[in-house]
């Protein structure tokens, strides 16, 4: 999978914050320094869920392990944010945040980079791409899969 690279920040602009991992989400954010999706799935039911949880959310069994995406799927809806003040999120506007709903169940939330946010539709194909941000972290992105 790729790495999404939104060039130099511009003057005044500050990089967008760095997740910081904890014990439950440490297996994620490293996998995503090896530009790798990682989704909960259940031992018990089969679910997959993403944020990582301690307990299924479908059946609250706790046999829980992470296991690689295809890092594709479709927009379930979008918006683009048009007004943010805050210096790391102000030279990014215009820009998508979209529901997007995973080819492996999970519904997450993200942005949608590398096209002009107009041409980004609900229905659209994604993939994931790969922003690093720290030592500990690269956020998943999404960028349209044509
Ligand atoms: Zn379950």
């Amino acid at each position: 999978m790729s790495t999404y690279d939104p060039g130099p920040l511009s003057e005044g602009a500050k990089p967008r914050p760095a997740p910081v991992p904890d014990a439950e989400s440490a297996p994620f954010w490293a996998a995503t320094l090896e530009r790798t999706l990682l989704v909960q799935e259940c031992s018990s039911c089969g679910h997959h869920q993403l944020y990582g949880r301690s307990l299924c959310v479908n059946c609250h069994a706790a046999a829980l392990r992470w296991i690689e995406s295809s890092g594709r799927g479709t927009i379930y809806s979008r918006t683009i944010i048009r007004q943010n003040p805050m210096r790391t999120f102000k030279h990014l506007i215009p820009f998508v945040v979209a529901l997007i709903d995973l080819d492996d169940g999970p519904r997450v939330m993200s942005n949608v980079v590398g096209v002009p946010a107009e041409e980004v539709q609900i229905g659209d194909r994604v993939r994931v791409t790969f922003q690093p941000v720290s030592d500990d972290a690269a956020l998943p992105l999404f960028e349209l899969d044509r």
